[in-house]
């Protein structure tokens, strides 16, 4: 690099910008880049696990502590890789605990710098984060509120799995780390036990990097998660999902929301793509699927639209041979949404058709309303905050 360039700061800012990661790099990968940083052909597994293990279990962000290789490695690590973090823009809390972070990641040619949105869930006995798949999203789900944001492009296996370490940073859930103080977390378990992609975006429109997070996050050398506690959310790409069990096999959730073509083709439009025979046919052969691994259907309650009793119990008929539990998700507004929630007392009568089929249907409490983390209310671009308030915000994260 000439000095000219380094004079630059645009310049500059943009090739530290374009410094490879290690993170999110498959097995083979990250072999590859150690072959190239000159680690000799008999310790390139030997440093790849170790390297995986502080990245992913210890949540190391700089080289200089990785005590178990030798200064020298360290130091062309660092001369070559970064391990930086997104920038966390704001930071949420809703009354319930729900957490909600807005990430910037550098532009990778996409002209600007891209914003997601992931949110962390606490419960009693698990901590679930919502991981965003895509900055937007290519599809117009008209019921979904990043189905009104312009896609931007996919994010990286490194943006995918940086946002599990952001939330296990920002909590405090590493194992040398003191869990946050005034966090609202589970009382047992690892804070973040539960991964769903279920952010913004269509996660089978991006199945390579999606595979390879999610691949790490299950690694037993890495973040460690059991594949029962990550689940992929599809509006239903179907051809994509015997390869989402074969290559990733973690748990699925199909984003059903009505039982006829006519409606699903106006509330999920992939569906004129692929109709629900189609999508349905490729659930029944799902690979692993058992009673012990079912399919989750997620079924947004839309007031006079898609909650009748009749569709309930055509719900019923349209599952039938395919062990599933049904997920009833009250629909949560957002401004200039077209629909309203169904009533609560219509939610339960519909939950107990369901039911008494012998599926469970649980009805998903909707959490970090108030800070618009619950289910289809994200949506990255800065409109619901006003410029002075997310100023307020970053000095009060110490930006
Ligand atoms: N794109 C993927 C995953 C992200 S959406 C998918 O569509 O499956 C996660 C879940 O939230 C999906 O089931 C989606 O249909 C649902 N959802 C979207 N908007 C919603 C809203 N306003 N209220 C309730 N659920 C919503
Ligand atoms: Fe995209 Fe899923 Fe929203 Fe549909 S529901 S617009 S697929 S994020």
């Amino acid at each position: 690099m000439t000095a000219a360039v380094l004079a630059d700061p645009v310049a500059a800012a943009s090739a530290a910008a374009e410094t490879p990661s290690l993170i999110g790099l498959s097995r083979a990968a990250l072999g590859d880049a150690l072959r190239e940083a000159g680690v000799p052909e008999g310790h390139v597994r030997m440093r790849s696990s170790q390297i995986r293990h502080w990245l992913y279990f210890r949540g190391l962000t700089d080289f200089s502590a990785m005590t178990n290789m030798s200064k020298a490695l360290r130091e062309t690590l660092a001369e070559r890789f970064t391990l930086k973090r997104p920038e966390i823009v704001t930071e949420q809390v809703s009354q319930d605990g729900t957490r909600k972070w807005l990430l910037r990641f550098p532009p990778r040619n996409a002209g600007r710098p891209v914003e997601v949105e992931t949110v962390y869930i606490p419960e009693e006995r698990r901590g679930t984060l919502c991981v965003s798949s895509q900055v937007g999203c290519t599809l117009t789900c008209t019921f979904c509120h990043t189905g009104t944001q312009r896609m931007v492009r996919n994010l990286t296996a490194e943006e995918i799995v940086a946002q599990i370490l952001v939330a296990r940073d920002r909590l405090g859930d590493f194992p040398d780390a003191e869990a946050r103080q005034g966090a609202v977390v589970p009382s047992e378990g690892r804070l973040v036990s539960n991964v769903v992609m279920m952010g913004m975006g269509e996660p089978l429109y991006n199945f390579d990097n999606v595979k390879e997070a999610l691949l790490i996050a299950a690694d037993g050398e890495g973040i460690a998660l059991s594949k029962r506690r990550i689940t992929l959310s599809t509006s239903g790409v179907a051809p994509l999902i015997p390869r989402s069990g074969a290559e990733i096999g973690v748990m699925l959730a199909i984003s059903l929301h009505a039982v006829c073509d006519e409606l699903r083709d106006v509330l999920v439009p992939i569906n004129k793509k692929w109709p629900l025979a189609e999508l349905l046919d490729a659930c029944r052969v799902y690979p692993g699927l058992s009673n012990a691994r079912r399919i989750t259907f997620e079924y947004v309650m839309l007031k006079g639209v898609n909650d009748s009793l009749a569709e309930a119990k055509q719900l019923v008929r349209l599952l039938k041979g395919i062990p599933a539990k049904i997920n009833l998700i009250p629909f949560n507004p957002w401004p200039g949404a077209p629909y309203e929630c169904s009533d609560w007392e219509r939610i339960e009568a519909f939950a107990d058709v369901v039911n008494r089929a012998g599926y469970a249907s649980p009805i998903r409490t909707p959490r970090g309303r108030d800070i618009f983390a619950a289910c289809g209310q994200l949506k990255s671009a800065s409109e619901r905050m006003r410029k002075v308030e997310r100023d307020a915000a970053e000095i009060a994260l110490g930006h």
